[in-house]
This record gives C-alpha cells, structure tokens and sequence, in this order.
C-alpha cells in the first residue's frame, strides 16, 4: 500500500532466490544490504542446490464435471485468493495481513487440503504477505511465484526464511509466464510487464486464470502504469478489483478491456484509506459489474462448471470463525452479462431436521462431509449429523451435507 521500505536489494536477493538471474553465482556482499539478514552464503548456496533440482511435472487434466471454486478469502484490509482448480489442485494468491496466516491454513485445511501447488505472493506488502510465512509452515506447498521486488521489511524477511527453510525456490512473476496449462484449465502471468521505479504496488503479478469459457483476472495492487503496460487479453468475467479500489488502479481504458460481470474489491470495514473510492465503485457500476466486497459480504466464493459461474456468499470472516447469521445465499447466474442476478434458495434441507442422518468428518479437519465428497480423505470417520454439529464441526461447502 505505502512506497516505503523500498529498496532495490534486487542484486542481492535475486542473486539468492531468483532462478532467472545471470548473477547467481556472484558473491553475496554484505555492504548496502545488512537489513536483510538472508543474504548469507550459507543460504544462498542451500537455495542453489534447490533451484538445481529437477522438479517439474505437467499438471492433471481436469476431469468431466470438474469444478473451479475461487474464494476471495475476508482478511479485513488485505488479499487472499484460494483456488480449488478442476484438477485437484490448489492455488494461493497472497495471504492477507500476519494475523491471518494462522485463519487462512485453518480456511485451506478445513476445505480438506493440505498442499498449496502454485503459491502466488503478488507483491512485498504485507497486506498481501503478511501471512504467507505462516502459511509456507502449516502447509505443503509446490511451486512458489514472486516479481523481482523486494522490500527490506521484517515480513518480507521472515517469508524469504520460511521458503528458504523449506529448500523451495521462487519463480519469477512476469508477463508471459505460463504457470498451468491443463485442457480447459490455464493460468497465466500478465503482468508486471516492464515495471521501474520504487512504487511495489505496481510491480504486483496479475494472474489471469481461465476454466473453459471462465475467466478470473486477479490483479494485487497493481496501478494504472501496470494497467497501461499489459498487452495480454484481459477480458474476464471477473476481476479482483486493484488495490483495494483504490483510485490509483482501474482505469477506464483496463477495466473496458476487462469488462467484467462481476467485481470483488477485497478490503477492511472503515479502513483508514478510504478504500473503496467512489470514483472506482462509479466506474465498476457503469459498465455493469455487479460488485462483491469482502468488508460488506465476508468470505465470497465463485464455482465455475468451465461455462457458468455461481456465486456465494459467507458472510462471515474468517476472523470470526463463527456460523454464517443467516443462510448463504446461492446465486446461480445466466451467462448474458445483462441477465438480472436470480437468486435461488439453497436446497440443503436445514440440518436440524435430520439429526440422525450419518457424516463423515476427518482427524484434522473442521468439517462434516457427505460419504462421497471429494474433500473427504481416506482417514473419514462416521459419525451422526447432531454429534458433529454439537462438536462444532461445520458443514463442507461443496458438498453441503
Ligand atoms: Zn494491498
Ligand atoms: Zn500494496
């Protein structure tokens, strides 16, 4: 959010963690840089060996019938997308504030996973970082996503020393970068496309994944200067709104080209940066974006079938970790863009008039399943709907028990 802490450390850092760079075998220094407390030998010899290892593999092909369920997790004043991708696999971009690193693994474990295999940190802020270490820790992860900035700030430092902890190597976030092509299933890196200057705001990967005839458009911070630069086609049905609404990112000219159905600004109740501006909830409005926002809607989750999209909203953050106050409400969504929103009521019976009927829940996980849901793993334990619902185990949102 702020340009400070900026410093271009970058010879040194992606001297140690960036695969593309030419200056990997370069001495490590220790003059400018003392801040950040990585840049050892010893470290930068552990992460070369990890870069030299061989570990790439294609990604399954999504099955018939697969889903897509994106979560624009509520972290307050911050990001955090969570992708359950139609292959099995499993997408995190950014993660939120360091409070909410702890919630978010807990979010992720709770939907019965415990492999994060494309960990995306937009840029160095810690609104969109500030858990990730937590997160890099609690979980396992795959292959990690970062642009060439770096900050000298401790949790930019402390994320750094999970990854390198964990002998993972970070990927270079750039335009042109293809991080998953599978069958209907890709996504891409659209930005930052040639980005100078000490505004980390703008150095922010844009991530455009598409499911078929689906596509979401997940922007970080970045502004107008990285909105002008992308030459990649950006139309999307939904866009993760910039920088929380700010009005430094969505100009006119990008969000025509992006023209979405649907736009989720992911940002605090009465934050102290007046984010979302009029001027980009105007703009949002004008061209008939139907607009989701975390401080007002909680947790809001979109499932693509790769033709349509569903809404749903949870009306709790993950802060509170309490049950939503009232039911969820489905939204399923005609593909016109001018078609009215039809809201539809779920068609889950209400738990309490079926408390004999038999769940299934597992050692680690906070949910109750059906016997056939797909989160369920092989360790599931029976056990009757009210002994679950009295231990304050919660419903499996995909398959609504
Ligand atoms: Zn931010
Ligand atoms: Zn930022």
């Amino acid at each position: 959010m702020k340009r400070n802490g900026f410093k271009v450390l970058l010879c040194v850092l992606s001297a140690i963690f960036f695969t593309s760079c030419s200056g990997a075998n370069a001495p490590v220094t220790s003059s400018a840089s003392s801040s950040v407390s990585v840049a050892s030998s010893e470290v930068a010899q552990k992460l070369t060996a990890a870069s030299s290892a061989p570990t790439e593999e294609s990604a399954p092909i999504p099955k018939e019938g697969a889903k897509l369920n994106v979560h624009y997790i509520d972290v307050g004043q911050g990001d955090s997308e969570f992708l359950e991708l139609p292959n099995g696999q499993t997408m995190l971009i950014d993660a939120g504030n360091p409070e909410n690193g702890s919630q978010i693994v807990t979010y992720i474990k709770n939907l019965g996973h415990n492999k994060i295999d494309y960990l995306i940190a937009t840029h160095p802020h810690a609104d969109h970082i500030g858990g990730m270490a937590t997160v890099v820790n609690g979980l396992d992860i795959g292959k990690v996503y970062m642009p060439k900035a770096s900050s000298n700030t401790k949790t930019f430092e402390d994320l750094l020393t999970a990854i390198q902890k964990k002998g993972l190597k970070i990927n270079t976030a750039k335009a042109g970068v293809n991080i998953l092509n599978a069958g209907a299933l890709n996504v891409d890196v659209v930005a930052p496309v040639n980005i100078t200057g000490d505004d980390l705001n703008q150095y922010s990967a844009v991530i455009k994944a598409t499911f078929g005839d689906n596509k979401f458009l997940f922007t970080g911070d970045a502004g107008v200067e990285s909105e002008k630069q992308i030459t990649a086609d950006v139309k999307a049905d939904v866009l993760k709104v910039g920088h929380h609404g700010s009005k430094t990112s969505t100009s006119q000219a990008f969000l025509s080209k992006v023209n979405p159905k649907y736009a989720v600004i992911e940002v605090g109740k009465d934050n102290s940066y007046g984010h979302p501006t009029a001027a980009a909830l105007e703009k949002l409005q004008k061209i008939g974006a139907t607009i989701y926002r975390t401080d007002k809607d909680g947790t809001i989750i979109f499932t693509s079938d790769s033709k349509t999209i569903t809404v749903n909203k949870k009306s709790s953050s993950i802060k509170e970790q309490a049950p939503p106050s009232s039911a969820p409400v489905a939204a399923a969504v005609a593909p016109q863009k001018t078609a009215p929103v039809e809201k539809t009521p779920e068609v889950t019976a209400p738990a309490t008039e079926n408390k004999s009927y038999t769940v299934y829940i597992t050692k680690t996980g906070g949910k109750y399943h059906t016997g056939g849901c797909r989160y369920l793993k092989k360790s599931k334990i029976a056990i009757s709907l009210s002994d679950a619902q009295s231990q304050g185990y919660e419903p499996c949102s995909v398959c609504n028990p």
